[in-house]
């Protein structure tokens, strides 16, 4: 029940605060749910009530909302460095070392890690940089980007055209030029008596049906989280990116897999590409990349693409 007082945190939040994803007038009649603290995977509301965080925060606080070593290490670090950018060649001693880490643990023999704040701006920069690359290669109409219906990438204006979510056509959205294919939904997007082979192999053609249909040479990229997460935690059907990665090949549209949910456990290896078989251009993280101790995305890319880029910045 909603506490009426105009002095509750519930008042006060409705009063000051947008929430995000959110329908208002469902929380104004409800109230809003204010929370002070966290345990483990709990987490407690003004009024000393526990809740399960079965989201796991915004699936990003896997270490649980209490993790000494992270709050000690957090705290370590910003008392020697509060923080630094990596433009102009600087950089701080940590982030050598994450990267040294990330490209380590990342699937690739090689690659190099560029820092975001978010993963929504980690698929933004992963944009332009395919945007940058192909320009510098002379192929100044390889733009557009293809991803699946009820994917998420995210929030800002790119990474909302990239999401296949119908709410975003409230912005205008998507932006020209970005494509979704059918989500990989076998139970719902099957058709009566299709095996999941045929459906794979349905869904392919498409994939190469849509390449041929725009030109291949209008394509930049394209995106897909290894298990769809915030469309409703779609695994692909079997063999569906071992059917996709050769026609993207055939092509040359580099494969980016959006590890943002997928990556750092969540599917039982430590990116979701490893759980499925693939191994992509690129990678795009966030969210469990610090546990939702700091907000930090980043983009992995392999050696092809590290290579690449490396030849046109120069
Ligand atoms: C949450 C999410 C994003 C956006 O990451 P933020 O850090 O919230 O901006 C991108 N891709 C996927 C798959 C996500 O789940």
């Amino acid at each position: 029940m909603k506490d009426q007082s105009p002095n509750s945190w519930e008042a006060r939040a409705d009063a000051h605060s947008f929430y995000g994803f959110t329908d208002l007038p469902t929380i104004e009649n409800r109230g809003a749910t204010v929370l002070t603290h966290g345990s483990g995977p709990y987490v407690f509301d003004v009024h000393g009530r526990q809740f399960l965080d079965a989201n796991s925060g915004l699936w990003n606080m896997v270490a649980g909302f209490d993790h000494a070593g992270l709050a000690q290490a957090a705290k370590d670090q910003y008392d020697r460095f509060p923080g630094y950018h990596a433009f102009f060649g600087r950089m701080s001693d940590q982030t050598v070392m994450l990267s040294e880490k990330l490209v380590e643990v990342s699937p690739f023999e090689s690659g190099k890690v560029f820092y975001t704040n978010s993963g929504s701006e980690a698929n933004d920069t992963m944009v332009k940089m395919l945007w940058f690359l192909h320009g510098s290669e002379g192929h100044d109409q390889r733009r557009k980007i293809i991803t699946r219906k009820n994917a998420y990438h995210g929030v800002t204006a790119v990474s909302a055209s990239m999401t296949g979510k119908p709410y975003n056509s409230v912005f205008g959205l998507p932006l020209p030029g970005f494509l979704h294919l059918t989500c990989p939904h076998y139970w719902r997007e099957g058709q009566p008596g299709e095996t999941e082979a045929q459906f794979t192999a349905r869904l392919a053609a498409e994939l190469e049906e849509m390449i041929l249909r725009e030109g291949a040479d209008t394509i930049a990229g394209f995106f897909a989280e290894p298990v769809l997460g915030a469309g409703g935690v779609i695994p692909p059907p079997e063999g569906y990116f071992q059917a996709l990665q050769p026609i993207l090949q055939k092509y040359g549209i580099p494969l980016i897999s959006d590890e943002v949910i997928c990556g750092f456990g969540r599917t039982g290896h430590t990116w979701g590409c490893e759980a499925y078989g693939f191994v992509p251009d690129a990678i795009i993280s966030s969210k469990n990349l610090t546990a939702g101790y700091f907000p930090m995305g980043a983009v992995i890319l392999g050696p092809q693409l590290t290579q690449r880029l490396q030849a046109a910045s120069e």
